[in-house]
């Protein structure tokens, strides 16, 4: 039977079972009590399930990836290497049907969730050739007969959890440079994302990856990471999320003393002089500060604007934020998706009324969209807020939405103290020509990141992450390599004349 509107609505019925599996030892297990429906933030219509896995799948998914683990790490890092290109080059294949399942479960437009793929793809390459590139070292002895030697050894089976936020580039910074290490991976994505999860890992296994090495446990947080941190075969814990959580990880981690990486929130300033390119300034600070909603650890949070150019960086500001496209992320031209989920939506609007009744302007947006095609989803205008002091919300939390706030400084050392006045560090961006300042800068900014006269970062070759309470650990670069790896001294001393 045909249904009245068929032949017009544009999107197919969802096969709310087509990723309702997870995968342990290679195979689809299907077998959880419970499970776990995944609805569309644009509009909160279902688009999927997962099985509901517990501790008891996690053990399984253990079993597994610590028998596979000597197999694995004595494969070539040529052999690895083979499995993950053949895993990128099916990721670029399938790269727009996975936009738009990314795009149906997390919000943002496709074109984003294409560019995340890409970006993934690039990475996973990287690690595919910096995995051949595991040397050791060799140390003069302090006696004739003595060898010194360093190697580097996979740290072995790594649990890993992971956000909602980017659902595929934030398992894949993590499984690349494990699996190119030698380590076998458990793998837990969030519990409102876990459809790409599942996609991913069907490409994974497609690649005939040996059974066991990679393993993904979808379903309770609380149970799973029970048990990668009781378990004493999981070496790892390799954490993306927010810093209440990782603190609580590393607390229990404690007792097995797991090595950790812990990638964390954060309150990103940016500082932008009078004598910088402002039309590069605003149009790069829109971008980095809307992109996926505003749901990005390194986005900007607060922008510092020196006094003289306060007005005119604002206009800039508040006219490229008027012409942004809100909408399901899945409709054409559509610039900005809708947040996770109404606690989000509330968490922001909450914000923003704090920063109004303490005195700041809005003066773009400042409101949740309710009419039309915005009615069932978590939409928030695009917002830009002037005259903000130190005094306002924005300024202390991680805002993680569309919202813009301006503050203005007079002095190089008062803007360095108030940027630094916060207890994460993951990001910072200053826009100056000035090249004496760049290097005052970027040595007085205590952050992880800092980018000059731009506001983007994340590159396969270098190493992405925080101090503070942005956690620890990074992924990209050989850095990201070392942290899935093990270094082991030999000291050998040899036999006969002088050795
Ligand atoms: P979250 O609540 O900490 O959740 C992240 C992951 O941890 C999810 O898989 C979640 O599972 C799991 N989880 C929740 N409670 C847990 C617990 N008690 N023990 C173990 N695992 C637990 O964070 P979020 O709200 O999804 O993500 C946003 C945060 O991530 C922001 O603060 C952002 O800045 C940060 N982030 C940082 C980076 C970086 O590179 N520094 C990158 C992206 C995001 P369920 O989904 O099943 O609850």
């Amino acid at each position: 039977m045909t249904k009245g509107n068929e032949a017009t609505d544009p999107r197919p019925e969802p096969d709310l079972d087509r990723w309702n599996c997870q995968w342990i030892n290679g195979e689809k297990v299907t077998d959880a009590r419970d499970s776990i429906t995944v609805y569309n933030p644009a509009t909160g219509e279902a688009v999927g399930r997962v099985p509901r896995g517990d501790g008891e799948t996690a053990a399984r998914a253990v079993d597994a990836a610590s028998h596979a683990l000597t197999g694995w790490g004595r494969l070539t890092a040529v052999q690895r290497t083979a499995y993950l290109n053949q895993w990128a080059d099916r990721i670029e294949r399938e790269r727009n049907e996975l936009a738009r399942l990314m795009s149906r479960e997390q919000g943002k437009p496709i074109e984003e969730a294409a560019g995340e793929l890409d970006g993934s793809a690039q990475f996973i390459r990287w690690y595919a050739e910096e995995g051949k590139r595991v040397y050791g070292e060799t140390i003069p002895g302090s006696r004739p007969d003595q060898r010194i030697m360093v190697w580097r050894q996979p740290v072995g089976v790594v649990g890993m959890i992971t956000p909602w936020n980017f659902p595929a580039a934030m398992i894949i910074r993590k499984a690349a440079p494990a699996l190119a290490a030698g380590c076998t991976i458990v793998v837990k994505p969030a519990s409102q994302t876990p459809l790409i999860a599942v996609a991913l890992f069907q490409l994974l296994m497609d690649t005939g990856i040996p059974k066991g090495v990679a393993n993904l446990v979808t379903g309770s947080a609380a149970t799973i990471s029970d048990v990668f941190l009781s378990d004493a075969r999981v070496r790892k814990i390799s954490f993306t999320g927010s810093t209440e959580v990782g603190k609580s990880i590393m607390e229990r981690a404690a007792i097995q003393l797991k090595r950790l990486s812990l990638e964390l929130g954060g309150i990103a300033p940016v500082i932008v002089y009078p004598d910088a390119d402002l039309e590069l300034a605003a149009k790069s600070i829109v971008g980095n500060k809307f992109e996926n909603c505003g749901q990005v650890c390194n986005g900007i949070n607060v922008i510092y604007a020196h006094e003289a150019i306060r007005q005119e960086l604002s206009e800039r500001i508040v006219e490229l934020t008027r012409a942004l496209r809100v909408g399901p992320g899945d409709e054409p031209d559509v610039d900005i998706g809708p947040l996770i989920d109404r606690e989000a939506m509330l968490r922001v609007d909450r914000l923003v009324a704090d920063s109004q009744a303490k005195g700041a302007a809005i003066r773009t947006g400042g409101y949740r969209l309710m009419d039309e095609k915005y009615a069932h989803g978590h939409f928030y205008a695009p917002t830009v807020l002037t005259d903000v002091n130190d005094e306002m919300d924005v300024m202390k939390e991680e805002i993680f939405g569309p919202v813009a706030p301006i503050a203005s400084f007079a002095d190089e050392d008062e803007v360095i103290a108030r940027s630094n006045a916060t207890p994460y560090g993951l990001a910072a961006y200053v826009f100056t020509r000035d090249v004496s300042r760049v290097y005052r800068m970027c040595e007085q900014l205590e952050f992880g990141m800092v980018a000059v006269n731009g506001t983007s970062l994340s590159v396969p070759q270098a190493p992405f992450g925080g101090i503070k309470e942005s956690g620890s650990g990074r992924e990209g670069g050989h850095h990201g390599l070392d942290d899935y790896m093990d270094l082991k001294y030999i000291n050998l001393n040899l036999e006969g004349k002088g050795g």
